[in-house]
């Protein structure tokens, strides 16, 4: 009977994508940190569409088993329930370590654990690098520069955080996470790369985390007042979630190892973080690519789906 139900179930499933074949040679296998969140696993669908076979080590904190079960039963594919503050015994040739709360509501609830998962998480990964001589990518962030003194902000200013304030768990996690990445890269031979990731947004981000893009959205949907915080004058700048997984992609397949910004610089005030990308549009040859409205329209269809699946719920 088992047997029957699971043959059932395949045949109710949708279609896998189609993805690439590549030689053995060719294919990577990659293991993904945090690949069930939002942007993890729209990198997890570039790595599969690739070819490429891929692990995903999460352990849904704020990951979703929805955002990759398109991919589960897949030959090339691999979900682990798994919390990287343990250690993590598996081979692989490349890493994208990504696990981390990364919306203020959600390190902010749990600070410890936070700096568990930047800390011990980050140790953990570089650990298994070593070991299996895979490259590692850390996905650090803008936060590391803090409340920045200078505009817009390159690689190499140093930042301005308060190691004790409201965000620190996670501000100082990210820095400690860089500064294990160049230890183990003098000491270890790891190699690495880090991505310092500025705001971004698109299908799958976390509908409550509070933020501009999702608040305006939720509003507009649900007939209620936009809420505009001040006199509004402020702006925002926010790539589109494609941007920053190409932007992943190509520093992985690079050969350098300083830190690089990956944001979409177009829009800003003097008292917002804003890249300076010049580093990734000559090192990597990589801008971003997706306007504001398009990525806007995207995300609001997924934001509309999401509610009729919420209101269907609750109905039933
Ligand atoms: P997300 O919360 O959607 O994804 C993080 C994933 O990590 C989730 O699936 C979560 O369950 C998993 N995770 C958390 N702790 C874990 C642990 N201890 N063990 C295993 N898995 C764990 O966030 P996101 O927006 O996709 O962010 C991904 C990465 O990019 C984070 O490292 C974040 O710091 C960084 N980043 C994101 C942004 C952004 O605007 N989204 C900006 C800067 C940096
Ligand atoms: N580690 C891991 N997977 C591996 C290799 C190491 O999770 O394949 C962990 C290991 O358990 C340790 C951490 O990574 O907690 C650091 O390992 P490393 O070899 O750098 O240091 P050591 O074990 O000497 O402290």
């Amino acid at each position: 009977l088992q047997d029957k139900i699971r043959q059932l179930e395949r045949l109710d499933r949708k279609p896998f994508p189609e993805v690439q074949f590549l030689s053995y040679t060719n294919r990577k296998r990659i293991l993904v940190t945090g690949g069930a969140g939002f942007v993890g696993s729209h990198l997890v669908d570039q790595l599969m569409l690739q070819g490429h076979e891929v692990t995903v080590a999460d352990n849904f904190f704020t990951g979703r088993r929805r955002n990759v079960e398109h991919w589960i039963g897949h030959e090339n594919f691999e979900l682990l329930n798994h919390d990287i503050i343990n250690p993590l015994h598996i081979e692989v040739d490349e890493i994208y370590h990504l696990a981390s709360p990364a919306s203020p509501p959600n390190y902010m609830y749990n600070p410890i654990k936070t700096i568990k998962t930047n800390t011990l998480g980050t140790i953990n990964m570089l650990g298994l690098a070593k070991r299996v001589k895979a490259k590692l990518l850390l996905a650090s962030t803008s936060e590391v520069y803090g409340d920045p003194e200078v505009h817009p902000q390159p690689e190499t200013y140093w930042g301005h955080v308060n190691p004790i304030g409201p965000r620190a768990c996670y501000d100082e996690g990210k820095r400690v996470a860089e500064t294990m990445c160049y230890a183990y890269h003098k000491q270890g031979g790891v190699d690495i790369r880090v991505a310092r990731i500025f705001n971004t947004f698109g299908p799958r981000m976390h509908m409550n985390d509070g933020r501009v893009v999702s608040n305006f959205i939720l509003q507009a949907l649900q007939n209620q007042p936009i809420t505009v915080y001040g006199d509004g004058s402020q702006t925002r700048s926010f790539q589109y979630v494609s941007d920053l997984v190409d932007g992943l992609m190509a520093l992985m397949a690079s050969n350098y190892t300083q830190p690089v910004n990956l944001g979409n610089p177009d829009e800003y005030t003097i008292n917002q973080r804003k890249p300076d990308i010049s580093v990734a549009m000559k090192i990597l040859k990589w801008k971003p690519k997706v306007p504001m409205i398009a990525g806007l329209n995207k995300t609001i269809e997924y934001f509309k789906s999401e509610l009729s699946v919420r209101h269907h719920s609750q109905r039933n």
